[in-house]
């Protein structure tokens, strides 16, 4: 390729789209701290995740980092180590332990049923993910957490507009996290969201992402500064107007991406959920050597080649990162270890034109 590819492109509006919609912010002077674009954006929300409540934040970390904290959670936290370094690191900031649940070897989300081995009686939440948009088994989290009177965050920064037979993801659980980074199927730029049950965790989000205070007089928790500005807000309502077309052309490609790859021996994919309604946000892939005869390094070798760069994304697993690896040993997630060595993830975005996709679809094979 001449150009180069990369695995993502931020999806944004045509620039006058945009123009019109920040027009009135220079009219109003009205920057930030909650103004009409950001509620605005915030009804649109609700109503595309079909979630009832939804607080906006100025990035997802922020935004899970704050619901942590909001939940008063104390001790430790079962966690995934297969997922961005966002949410281990929140765990740790808000002075918790992750401990780490090996994931499930068809959608590499938490394996539910590994969990409940690892509660102790320090244990006061479990905060899953729901990697590459796959839904995690919330019902079985959902049982767990009953029986042993857990809180359930989840991380839904690759699930935007994913649905379980008609409900929204953000609605499992006590909360979930949403990132609107530049690079997820949704973008504000920078921003994120907490959908949540509960209305007065609601109330304190609200006030934790503005320094906990509660009005003029009074502050009344340690809160940082998480809000989402009205220059983010607009685009997010420009990026809202065209998310199904987006979603639309992401469904064609991984389409494509499917027939050409889905018959090999050695190259697998994840499946469909039955009954999930899927957003596209990601298409990896798991390459087994011993079948192909080519490892995930040399295939990534050979699209980068050819300027085309596709991500070992999650590798490496968290227990691995030089800031953990004194305290973890990956070795005890045996089926994180054998995917994280194992995938990679190819160039989706609503722009990628159907020929590039041939054309990596032809490298590999090659
Ligand atoms: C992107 C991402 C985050 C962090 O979101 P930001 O908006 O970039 O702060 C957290 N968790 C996962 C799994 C992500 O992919």
């Amino acid at each position: 390729m001449s150009d180069k590819i990369f695995v993502t492109r931020s999806s944004i509006p045509e620039l006058t789209e945009y123009i019109e919609e920040i027009t009135s912010i220079f009219d109003s002077h009205f920057l930030t701290n909650m103004g009409p674009k950001h509620d605005k954006l915030q009804k649109g929300l609700c109503e595309y995740l079909k979630s009832d409540n939804i607080s906006l934040f100025s990035n997802g970390h922020m935004a899970l980092e704050l619901c942590l904290q909001a939940l008063n959670l104390k001790g430790e936290v079962i966690t995934t180590p297969f997922t961005f370094a966002s949410t281990t690191h929140a765990i740790v900031r808000c002075g918790l332990t992750p401990i780490f649940c090996d994931i499930d070897p068809v959608t590499y989300t938490i394996d539910a049923s590994k969990i409940e081995a690892l509660i102790t009686d320090k244990t006061s939440a479990i905060v899953p993910v729901h990697v590459y948009g796959n839904l995690c088994d919330t019902q079985e989290i959902d049982r767990i957490a009953k029986k042993h009177n857990l809180k359930v965050i989840y991380d839904a920064a690759h699930a935007f507009g994913v649905e379980k037979d008609g409900v929204g993801v953000g609605t499992f659980g006590d909360a979930s996290m949403f990132s609107f980074h530049a690079t997820k199927v949704f973008n504000t730029i920078e921003g994120g969201a907490v959908t949540y049950t509960d209305k007065a965790i609601g109330e304190k989000l609200h006030r934790l992402k503005n320094f906990g205070i509660l009005d003029q007089e009074t502050v009344c928790d340690v809160g940082a500064n998480a809000k989402m500005n009205e220059f983010q807000a607009a685009m997010g309502i420009c990026n809202l107007r065209h998310i199904d077309e987006d979603i639309a052309k992401r469904k064609e490609i991984v389409e494509l991406y499917r027939k050409r790859l889905g018959a090999t021996d050695g190259i697998v994919l994840c499946s469909e959920q039955s009954g999930v309604k899927p957003n596209y946000a990601y298409f990896p892939v798991v390459i087994d050597e011993t079948k192909l005869g080519k490892s995930r390094d040399d295939i990534f070798e050979a699209l980068a080649k050819e300027n085309i760069y596709a991500r070992k994304y999650f590798y490496p697993l968290v227990q691995d990162y030089d800031c953990y690896k004194n305290l973890y040993d990956s070795s005890l997630t045996p089926t994180a270890q054998y995917v994280a060595k194992r995938i990679l993830t190819l160039p989706l975005y609503s722009e990628l034109p159907l020929e590039t996709v041939n054309i990596i679809c032809d490298i590999i094979l090659k």
